[in-house]
């Protein structure tokens, strides 16, 4: 813009006059900066570039009619058009096309302008229309000369970026989409069989619409035009996770196959274990015993719900690799929850005589190094711990299987850091990844596609689902005397205090007043308190009291929200409960219901409720069912929550809509894997025009 500025010009910013003569001016290396800013590179990633909304230049309509509010195009003869001072300078001007007078103003303007408003001339003005002081206005509208003949198509506006005027964007399109070669990646065959458009005529309608098109089909997208362009980008996302998986079989893992008789550690432990598994479990645990057998890297999601029983099927499939002589490693996202599995599994494979290592980075130096030690000359044969586990120091001598709990909860690179701990020999070892938090359909299929599933979908027997109660904060008196209740009954009580997001030290203060204010309400009561701030060894101390039952309160953030397991815990009370997120509560209220006693959630909030918050709370009321609450949650939310680290994969998807486009993810789904079968050319050309150089964040 800068080159363009004349001394007479008044501040130009925002005039579209002004724009199109500085984009003339500002350099092409300005403007590869700001495509770059865009995402657009390679000619393929303008055609690409597809408009948010249309303006409809091919008509013009009667200033008679115009309404406040709207956008148009008008046709009219300069009435008048003079300098006003007041209140500031400015350039006022009408035109009138026989049905009405409408007035336009320029606070900034060209002396060009104001002469190209000549009083006579014929002008068309475009803009936003509104009703002033005087009657109907426009505030700086585009103008040209009438005579210029009016445009065949719509005209579009591209998604852009500062300093990146429409005109110069449409330009490049242009430019682009006479160069590239627009041919179908897919066969006739496929695209008539789903009712697709060809590619060519539906870039060129997103482009430029004719005037019939029907505009709101193209803005909503749900045109002809707009479903081939999201089949093709659902299409790419799908053939790329198959050649992630196809790389990953490529890769070399030890083969640890399922060792026969009653002396391995699989068979004891399995003798051992106080209840046996459930048919699911069985199940998932077949699953990934014929995985590890294979010498290519397992890598499994296992997802199950909250209580459903997932961590004795880790403790299993370590095991197996431990009767092959490897090391089996288990990370968790807290240290709560790491010591908690510590203690677990040291409970059942200690008497076995594994040998299990404890690291976390609160360890002193000493012991670290111990542990390191012990991970590195192989003694230790399990090893669990945080995200200390993945340290750059740490070596394991024979790494073969690699356990994530919670995975959403870390990210790509920390998942992928474990992996790489079994390198030294060039195998990679095998991967289980372990989440509560159940994976809606369209995500499992288009996200998470490169990944087998296994599903505990039975809960242990036994349980009582657990009931939800819904309580304003003003009936706090009835919970605490409900609390008391409970505890003289023998149960143990959570009791969550709210959320605060924009500070822990007030979240921390609340959880420390919540305590005190209970242990003065119930003096009889032996009453803890948790939160993320305590040192480790009072967490594990305040931890080890509950789990044992000499504790009968526990008050905490949210550091319990994930995998704490006392069954005896039959009461949970959550303060400020619409603060939280719908998975949260879920995971949260998954902490009860885990022993046969019937459980109860009691939700405390406060009003007034937010319309989502209403919503979440009462799909927790209605509800228990882990899937559902996930379906509910990516409705109300987007899919962001889900996705966790993988999120960066989102920005792939620019145009299909994981809701709405279920039906057109699944077809993409069918035809990628008849495509590899069938047409590998058509794979690699369709993945050359819609994946360049992103396929990277596929393959975590
Ligand atoms: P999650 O899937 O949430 O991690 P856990 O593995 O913590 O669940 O299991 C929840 C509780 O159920 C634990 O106390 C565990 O010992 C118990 N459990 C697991 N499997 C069974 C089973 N088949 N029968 C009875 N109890 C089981
Ligand atoms: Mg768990």
């Amino acid at each position: 813009m800068k080159s363009a500025a004349k001394p007479a010009v008044q501040r130009a910013a925002g005039r579209p006059a002004a724009r199109a003569a500085g984009s003339k001016g500002a350099s092409a290396a300005d403007h590869a900066k700001r495509f770059e800013r865009l995402g657009l590179r390679r000619p393929e990633d303008f055609v690409l570039h597809l408009p948010m909304r249309y303006e409809d230049e091919t008509q013009v309509t009667q200033i008679g009619n115009l309404l406040p509010g709207q956008w148009a195009m008008v046709e009219g003869e300069v009435l008048r058009c003079e300098l006003a001072f007041r209140p500031r300078r400015q350039l006022l001007a009408a035109i009138s096309d026989g049905s009405g007078e409408l007035a336009l103003r320029y606070l900034n303007f060209y002396p060009s302008q104001q002469k190209q408003l000549a009083v006579g001339k014929r002008m068309r003005v475009r803009g936003d229309v509104r009703g002033g002081f005087f009657g109907i206005e426009m505030v700086h509208p585009r103008a040209t000369s009438a005579d210029v003949p009016l445009p065949n198509a719509l005209t579009p506006v591209y998604p852009t970026t500062d300093g990146l005027p429409q005109p110069v964007l449409r330009r490049a399109i242009g430019e682009a989409l006479s160069q590239v070669s627009l041919s179908d990646t897919l066969p006739d065959a496929l695209r008539e069989r789903l009712h697709l458009m060809p590619f060519d005529a539906a870039v060129r309608i997103l482009h430029a619409p004719p005037p019939d098109v029907v505009v709101h089909t193209l803005v909503e997208r749900a045109h002809p035009a707009w479903m081939r362009i999201k089949f093709d980008e659902l299409l790419a996302q799908q053939l790329s996770l198959a050649l992630a998986r196809a790389g990953r079989l490529e890769k070399q893992s030890p083969r640890l196959p399922r060792k026969a008789g009653k002396q391995t550690v699989s068979a004891r432990l399995l003798a051992a274990l106080p209840f046996g598994l459930t048919g699911a479990q069985g199940r998932v645990v077949d699953e990934i015993a014929t995985d590890l057998a294979r010498p290519h890297p397992m890598q499994r999601l296992l997802q199950g719900d909250v209580g459903s029983g997932k961590t004795v099927v880790a403790a299993l499939a370590a095991a197996q690799a431990i009767d092959n002589g490897y090391q089996a490693a288990l990370m968790a996202p807290t240290e709560i929850l790491a010591e908690q599995h510590f203690r677990k599994l040291a409970g059942w494979l200690e008497p076995l005589g594994i040998s299990i290592a404890w690291l976390t980075g609160s360890l002193s130096a000493k012991a670290k190094r111990e542990a390191t030690a012990r991970v590195e000359d192989g003694s230790a044969q399990l090893v669990i711990g945080t995200q200390a586990l993945i340290q750059q120091n740490i070596q394991f001598a024979r790494l073969g299987l690699a356990i994530v709990d919670e995975q959403h909860r870390f990210g790509v690179g920390q998942r992928l850091a474990l992996r790489s701990k079994g390198d030294k020999d060039q195998a990679v070892p095998h991967q289980l990844m372990m989440t509560a938090t159940p994976i809606p359909r369209t995500l499992a299929m288009t996200f998470f596609a490169d990944l087998d599933v296994s599903v505990i979908d039975e809960l242990p027997p036994g349980r009582t689902p657990v009931v939800t109660k819904l309580l304003s904060d003003a009936r706090r008196d009835e919970v605490i005397v409900r609390v008391h209740e409970a505890a003289r009954a023998g149960r143990q009580i959570y009791w969550v205090c709210p959320l605060v997001e924009e500070s822990e030290a007030l979240e921390l203060q609340t959880a420390v007043d919540t305590c005190e204010a209970l242990r003065v309400a119930l003096p009889d009561l032996n009453i803890g308190l948790v939160h993320g701030r305590l040192p480790t060894a009072e967490k594990a101390a305040v931890m080890s009291s509950f789990t044992k039952g000499e504790m009968e309160v526990l008050v905490a953030t949210t550091v319990i929200e994930v995998g704490v397991d006392v069954p005896n815990a039959s009461l949970m009370v959550i303060e400020h409960a619409e603060r939280f997120g719908l998975a949260q509560l879920h995971q949260l209220r998954g902490r009860v219901g885990r022993g046969a006693n019937e459980s109860v959630c009691v939700l405390l909030y406060q009003t007034p409720l937010s319309m989502i918050a209403k919503q979440r709370l009462r799909t927790m009321h209605e509800t228990t069912d882990g899937f559902e609450i996930a379906q509910r949650d990516l409705s109300l939310r987007g899919p962001g929550e889900f996705l966790g680290a993988r999120q960066s994969g989102l920005a792939l998807m620019r145009f299909a809509d994981l809701d709405a486009d279920i039906e057109l993810a699944e077809h993409a789904h069918e035809a990628a894997a008849w495509l590899q079968a069938h047409h590998p050319d058509a794979v690699d050309a369709h993945l050359a025009r819609w994946m360049h150089g992103r396929e990277d964040f596929l393959k975590a």
